[in-house]
């Protein structure tokens, strides 16, 4: 059974720290060194209902794309949720690591997970980290379909194989606009607008995009938006990143067992819609 620090070096070696943007927080957050690890569990956000989870598999080890703390702290007392968290990690002996931006430039990374699931084709990064010689890695990723569908098509083909929330996938377009080329960003992706025109893609899949930057990209340009929930979009990691743990454990004898939560840490709950007068409202 390898000790912490023996999974930390390899998770290390998949998501080097120093490929994180310079204002993000990666790495180990809590964890004893020589502490020997069986289970590893993999979950987007490190909220207390996915430390609960890792207690009760008896993880020795929570990684998280998403930082507990992106910011310094003077305190990590239990009167406060993310205290909570630490205490509990701390109390039950599991460990806390976090791979974000880092695994987001990753190859493979977070948009070639979520490519993956959408069955798209990766042909490249939609923005290409210069330091990597083989053109592979980077932010966001380009991608085609088999053949082209119409955006409606392709709309309810995301809405399914994505997990499923209770916002569900927002479209921007004509849905008889056919669909072959698609750029995606797994998580808040309308920074990346103007690498998405300049692409020259039918179709663009991200998250959190808001009013303002969506109005202009649509004065801009025939480019059809689809908006899917954050976590959605960073959920199929947590597989894609267990399985390169797993070939790590077994190139290395380790016998780690490694887990994707199962709970959905979307924080939005609920979506209503009007009532359409075709659909029965109320006269
Ligand atoms: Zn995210």
């Amino acid at each position: 059974m390898p000790e912490l620090s023996d999974v930390i070096t390899a998770l290390d070696s998949l998501w080097p720290r120093e490929r994180a943007e310079a204002w993000d927080a990666v790495g180990p957050v809590c964890g004893d060194p020589s502490a020997p690890v069986e289970r590893v569990l993999f979950a987007v956000d490190p909220v207390q209902a996915v430390a609960d989870e890792a207690v009760a598999l008896g993880a020795g080890l929570l990684v998280t794309h998403h930082p507990l703390y992106l910011r310094g702290t003077t305190s990590v007392a239990a009167d406060t949720f993310k205290g909570r968290v630490v205490h509990t990690l701390i109390r039950e002996g599991v460990a806390l690591y976090v791979a974000h931006t880092n695994a987001d430039r990753a190859d493979p990374g977070v948009s070639d997970a979520l490519a993956a699931a959408l069955g798209l084709r990766v042909t490249g990064p939609l923005v290409p980290d210069p330091a990597d010689p083989a053109g592979r890695r980077g932010l966001g990723r380009l991608c085609e379909l088999e053949r082209p569908v119409a955006l409606r098509e392709f709309a309810a083909l995301a809405a399914a194989r994505l997990p499923a929330t209770a916002q569900g996938v927002r479209v921007a377009g004509d849905p008889d606009r056919p669909v072959r080329t698609v750029a995606v960003c797994g998580g808040s992706g309308d920074s990346l607008f103007a690498e998405v025109r300049a692409a020259g893609v039918d179709a663009y899949l991200t998250a959190d995009l808001r009013h303002h930057p969506v109005s202009e990209a649509r004065e801009h340009a025939p480019l059809a938006l689809l908006d899917a929930a954050h976590w959605a979009t960073e959920s199929p990691w947590c597989a894609q990143a267990a399985a390169q743990l797993d070939a790590v454990s077994a190139r290395a004898g380790w016998h780690l067992r490694t887990h994707v939560s199962r709970l959905v840490t979307d924080p939005w709950t609920t979506h209503h819609t009007a009532p359409r007068a075709s659909e029965g409202a109320p006269n």
